[in-house]
């Protein structure tokens, strides 16, 4: 594979991530800090009011956090053309179909808006409940909710069709054997057949007893089977010590020390800009900036504790297959697929990464094969 390729891809797609970024929270501050933040909630209470009285919170709520998810996706479109063209150049595609890339920023325009006005709602519902202690509250009620969607997540794309069982019958036996051996007999491993699904990816998803491994379209139909079970290995190992509960835990108190912030900045310093408090609708982007800012410096944080639960699932991969062969040609093709660095900086490993570097990676599955012999 060609290094130097995967440095300048993974190069620029960390640039688009920071100019996008930027670009949100330059967006919010000129409307936290001008009077924009005051027009634009007027004017959305003003176009509430054509609505029954019960529903007007909610409308206005809507208006206020739609416009502005609105207005941030139109200042990152640049920007996504420009990752998208670079992208393309790399794959020797020469033309950019622009009309692709705004199809599929509205689409991700439209999902942010909903997840942004949910999670707004759930801390206004936790502000009205609260008071003061509004951010404990809406920590606990957002992490409840991450895990109810963990669970369902699995089952609601089986039902809706978007995943299958596997086809090939060996590879199917062999992880069936896999999961009863170390997943309890309750984890359902299927092909992931959803459109954004291809390529070469694992996912699990599920907290408690029973979850699912989705694997991505390429994986299931060209990988060898023992690949894919190593890989299936890796991802039991997050379901069995609990992975994605305790990231949710991590974040939850996360998520409390950044809204704790916010709140301190909007009491201690919102009057400044005329706003009234906390449950001012013109407030919301000045406690989006104040929390983004946390969550920003907290990054390196949950990257490592996501380093960390991908090296003992590489270990416990190792450990229950015993194939480390099988281990290092697996992670030579998610490398390959995915454009990995081999040996990112140490500032790069910190800001951007979930998982360690690929060498290391590789370096443990030939230690493991070194010991066994
Ligand atoms: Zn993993």
């Amino acid at each position: 594979m060609n290094e130097s390729k995967a440095t300048r891809y993974q190069r620029l797609r960390r640039r688009a991530q920071l100019i996008s970024a930027a670009t949100g929270a330059a967006l919010l501050l000129l409307v936290a800090l001008t009077p924009g933040a005051q027009w634009l909630a007027r004017v959305a209470a003003n176009q509430a009011l054509a609505w029954p009285a019960s529903l007007q919170p909610a409308i206005a709520l809507s208006l206020f956090v739609g416009a502005l998810v609105l207005a941030a996706e139109a200042v990152a479109f640049p920007v996504s053309l420009y990752a998208a063209t670079r992208g393309r150049r790399r794959s020797s595609q020469t033309r950019v179909d622009v009309r692709s890339v705004m199809a599929s920023q509205a689409r991700d325009a439209v999902v942010g808006a909903v997840v942004v006005i949910g999670v707004v709602a759930v801390l206004r519902v936790a502000m009205g409940a609260a008071g003061g202690w509004w951010w404990a509250v809406a920590s606990a009620l957002l992490a409840g909710a991450s895990l109810v969607a963990m669970r369902l997540i699995g089952r609601g794309l089986t039902a809706t069709g978007q995943t299958l069982a596997l086809a090939r019958p060996a590879l199917s036996e062999a992880l069936t054997a896999l999961v009863a051996r170390i997943g309890g007999g309750l984890v359902d491993v299927r092909e992931w057949t959803s459109p954004d699904a291809g390529g070469a990816r694992a996912v699990v998803t599920g907290v408690g007893g029973a979850g699912h491994v989705l694997l991505g379209r390429d994986m299931v139909r060209d990988w060898a089977d023992d690949e894919v079970v190593v890989v299936v290995a890796h991802e039991l190992s997050h379901h069995v010590h609990h992975d994605l509960a305790r990231t949710v835990a991590l974040d939850a108190s996360l998520w409390c020390a950044a809204l704790w912030c916010a709140d301190r900045v909007v009491v201690l310093w919102g009057g400044r800009v005329g706003l009234q408090g906390v449950m001012d609708l013109a407030a919301l982007p000045m406690l989006a900036l104040a929390a983004g800012a946390v969550w920003g410096l907290v990054r390196p944080l949950r990257l490592a504790q996501s380093r960390a639960h991908e090296r003992r699932a590489d270990r416990f991969a190792l450990e229950q297959t015993g194939n480390a062969e099988a281990f290092g040609r697996a992670l030579r093709r998610l490398g390959e697929q995915h454009l990995a660095e081999e040996r990112p900086s140490r500032w790069t490993r910190w800001l951007f990464h979930r998982h360690p570097p690929l060498d290391e990676r590789l370096a443990l599955g030939r230690d493991f094969s070194a010991r066994r012999q």
